[in-house]
């Protein structure tokens, strides 16, 4: 068992002063006020004074990290995984950008046959399979060559249970509500997103099952004020959650306020798109078949156009106050709550209640990663 106390506990709907948390294996049992929350007999007891107490958080959207790309290599969600927690992730979606069915194939297996023996890291949660069936206008850094058309045959081994979890398509391609619908009713979460989808065919796509939209503002036509299009529809419509990569380059910290303003802790969640350059100096990284350049701070295709993101959750949450000057309770909502309730597992993970995950993050006062916890399991500390 592990008994957390002292800390200030962000749920994040209520803020506790002086809480205790104990957790028993992958599960929370009780948290609250310290005086009320006893520190049974032969736990492992933490001191986190000064510190915040807030879920794991889930990334939607990572390419790869230190110098490996899933796509390139599906094997390294194990060895990317394991290294996430420095960034207070606990969970993630391993994304595959646009390729060819055996690379997805692949893919799947690697998250079917489970973690191997004694890995101590993120969970992937099922993977986000980023194409192929995209809009070639809006491609970005996604192979032409793999591009398809929207087929319902070609997801047949597509759903929960054979690791895919989350699905990003462009709405307004011939037959993509057919490919929503199916996936849809068998669990997968469907995103539009690589598209010049206008406002209807956005709606078009809502009514049909999406619910999500990829990398709000990116690889979308831009939002036009008589022609609001897909990323109106993200902003507006009541339905949809929306991603957004809070780097500062991919969008400005301004229009980063304005998706924050529409959509906010409810409906507003945080991604990175981080690649394989996360954590790693500037170089020459691969993501899928492309070998990308990465500066300081951005990674580009030769054209100068974007390829992923350097991004990690933690500095995402730490612009996305510094940009909006919202609570730290409301930003850590979009990267706990909202993508938890997005893949239906409210209950169990993304926040901090008796029988959820035990999946944990310390933060400093300035929203530094001190320590996570990942299933009841000290995986990263600071401390
Ligand atoms: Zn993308």
């Amino acid at each position: 068992m592990l008994y957390i106390e002292h800390a200030t506990i962000l749920t994040p709907a209520e803020r506790i002063a002086d809480g205790a948390l104990l957790a028993d294996g992958d599960r929370i049992v009780a948290l609250g006020p310290a005086a009320a929350t006893p520190c049974p007999p032969g736990a492992q007891v933490l001191d986190a004074s000064g510190l915040l107490l807030t879920p794991g958080f889930i990334d939607l959207q990572l390419n790869g990290a230190f110098g490996l790309d899933f796509t390139a290599t599906p094997q390294a969600i194990w060895e990317v995984g394991a290294g996430l927690a420095r960034y207070g992730v606990t969970a993630f979606l391993p994304t595959i950008i646009t390729s060819p069915p055996a690379t997805v194939a692949a893919a799947q297996q690697v998250v079917s046959a489970g973690p191997p023996a004694g890995y101590r890291g993120a969970t992937p949660l099922g993977l986000h399979l980023e194409g192929p069936f995209l809009n070639p206008a809006k491609r970005g850094a996604h192979n032409p060559r793999h591009l398809r058309q929207p087929d319902p045959a070609a997801v047949a081994d597509w759903s929960p249970a054979q690791g895919v979890r989350l699905v990003t398509l462009a709405p307004e391609l011939p037959g993509a509500l057919d490919v929503t619908r199916v996936l849809h009713e068998r669990g997968v979460v469907v995103s539009a997103g690589h598209s010049l989808a206008d406002y209807a065919e956005a709606q078009a796509g809502f009514a049909a099952g999406i619910t999500y939209g990829t990398h709000l503002f990116n690889a979308m036509p831009p939002l036009d004020h008589r022609a609001p299009g897909l990323p109106g529809a993200l902003l507006t419509d009541r339905r949809p959650s929306a991603g957004l990569i809070a780097d500062g380059i991919h969008v400005h910290p301004a229009v980063v306020a304005l998706a924050w303003q529409m959509r906010g802790a409810t409906q507003l969640n945080l991604v990175t798109d981080a690649m394989a350059a996360l954590g790693m100096p500037p170089g020459r990284y691969r993501l899928g078949d492309w070998d990308v350049d990465v500066d300081a701070t951005s990674a580009r295709l030769a054209d100068g156009r974007l390829a992923g993101s350097l991004l990690s959750l933690d500095l995402a949450v730490r612009n996305l106050i510094a940009w909006t000057g919202c609570a730290p309770e409301a930003a850590l909502a979009t990267v706990t709550t909202v993508p938890a309730a997005l893949l239906g597992l409210g209950p169990q993970r993304g926040l901090l209640a008796p029988g959820a995950a035990a999946d944990l993050v310390l933060l400093t006062p300035d929203l530094q990663v001190a320590l996570t916890v990942i299933a009841g399991q000290v995986v990263y500390s600071t401390l």
